[in-house]
């Protein structure tokens, strides 16, 4: 039996989302991006899909959105060349994924905090995805859920240093001191994952082109 209070929550919340989202593509879009709102998973890899052209080869950056949405297996399936481990490869062989990506003709990344004035936060243990959002693809991708929009620029960063990074060592069963004790201890070692801070405050002259998904993707 449905609960009108509830159903009146679950629509504001519903109706905030979305106009918080339509109002950040619409700085992106200010912005220099080729930024558009997609309202699901599904449509946001229908999205990414359509900007890769044919016979594009494709780098990217590990990213735990990008493996929601299945976008490598699906860029795979329709030929494309990718640069991206698909597991048991040896530390050379992902080193050198990871170079062909940088000169990869599409990149695409995922995105661990957004600003609501349109400004992209990313950090990098090795810093190859935010080298090659920066410089080399011809064509840059940017997937992120909606879980990622922040205030302003310092709680993008507050988001990145304090939440994502402790959550991905995590993820990623990293010996480092935030995947035991879940905050950060700013520590030196070898497997931390925050080396590179990146703040993109326009697209440049990439071309780049921006999925927001109106749903909660990654950490
Ligand atoms: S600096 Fe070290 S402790 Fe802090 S989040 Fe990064 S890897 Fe974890």
């Amino acid at each position: 039996m449905s609960n009108p209070a509830e159903e009146l929550t679950r629509r504001v919340i519903d109706d905030y989302h979305r106009l918080n989202a339509e109002a950040v593509v619409a700085q992106l879009i200010g912005h220099g991006y080729r930024a558009a709102l997609a309202e699901d998973r599904q449509a946001a890899l229908e999205r990414i899909l359509e900007s890769v052209p044919a016979g594009a080869d494709v780098g990217a950056g590990g990213s735990l959105t990008l493996g929601q949405l299945g976008v490598l297996e699906a860029l795979r399936q329709r030929g494309h060349e990718v640069h991206y481990p698909r597991g048991g490869e040896s530390p050379e062989e992902k080193l050198r994924l990871r170079h062909a990506g940088l000169a990869a003709r599409v990149y695409l990344s995922g995105v661990n905090a957004l600003t609501k004035d349109g400004e992209i936060v990313n950090l990098d243990g090795m810093g190859n995805r935010v080298a090659a959002t920066c410089f080399g693809p011809e064509r840059v991708i940017f997937v992120c859920g909606i879980n990622k929009l922040c205030e302003d620029l310092e709680s993008a960063v507050v988001r990145v240093r304090e939440y994502a990074a402790p959550a991905n060592a995590m993820r990623l069963e990293l010996d480092t001191p935030c995947a035991a004790t879940g905050f950060c201890h700013d520590c030196d070692a070898a497997r931390r994952i925050c080396n590179r801070l990146v703040i993109h405050l326009r697209a440049g002259r990439q071309e780049c082109h921006f999925v927001l998904v109106n749903e909660d993707l990654g950490l």
